[in-house]
């Protein structure tokens, strides 16, 4: 399988980092996305991928950073002339308008010559395809929003991490995370590949939870503009935009 870090900034986009996009290949074949930040397109077609040829989409959370190359992603798939369907796995809260954005930008269901599946993260597995099962976890990352709940109902809070099984080996993609210890169940009993978000989180954290949980390869992704609290260690690395690593 190989990672591959397409997006490896924050909020803030710098000339050097683009926001969270993540690409997934399977040893059977498969392509799933996992964010579709800004210049998400773009980024695939600099590694030789054609944007049509995704298998699935999983966004984590409704920060821009997140999901803000979606309606390109799904233009050019039509430009591409995709013809099946594309599950997208996001938080309910964002479905509805979601889906009211890009017919908005006139990508409306009856032009588009491929369905889009959105689908809720609700229950488990989201995914199970080929030997290949991707699980989504809450996390604790927006709930700093609670106290400004009432004022915006159509707003649930919702974010997740991803647990992706494959044989033996298990992928952790944090996404973004109140505290490290967000990730607890979906890290279980650890993996060979976790993919940890390097802005909500410390140095400091993980070293007592990898003694519980842990993991061959760390890769930090979701970097901030003034990163202070990562550097490149033995098993951890700072990931940037185009890097991969094979498991
Ligand atoms: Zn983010």
């Amino acid at each position: 399988m190989r990672w591959t870090v397409l997006g490896s900034g924050a909020g803030k986009i710098t000339a050097e980092r683009s926001p969270a996009s993540h690409l997934l290949e399977t040893d059977n074949g498969k392509i799933y996305l996992f964010d579709a930040g800004d210049g998400t397109t773009k980024k695939l077609y600099s590694i030789g991928k054609n944007p049509s040829s995704l298998d699935a989409l999983f966004i984590s959370h409704l920060h821009p950073d997140h999901w803000g190359g979606f309606p390109l992603l799904i233009q050019t798939m039509h430009l591409e002339k995709r013809s099946s369907p594309l599950p997208v796995f996001i938080p309910e809260e964002g479905i509805t308008t979601l889906r009211r954005m890009l017919e908005m930008g006139y990508l409306f269901k009856e032009i588009l010559e491929f369905e889009i599946r959105f689908l809720p993260i609700l229950k488990n597995p989201l995914l199970s395809d080929g030997g290949i099962t991707i699980s989504a976890y809450p996390t604790r990352h927006l709930k700093k929003y609670f106290p400004l709940g009432h004022l915006h109902p159509a707003n649930l809070m919702e974010s997740f991490c991803f647990r992706i099984e494959a044989g033996e080996k298990t992928i952790v993609y944090s996404a973004d995370l109140a505290a490290v210890d967000d990730i607890t169940e979906a890290a279980d009993t650890g993996g060979e590949l976790l993919v940890m978000e390097g802005m909500h989180t410390k140095r400091e954290e993980l070293e007592p939870f990898l003694k519980f949980h842990p993991f061959s390869h760390i890769v930090i992704t979701h970097i901030p503009p003034n990163n202070k609290s990562w550097k490149d260690e033995d098993n951890i690395i700072i990931s940037y935009d185009g890097f991969y690593i094979e498991i």
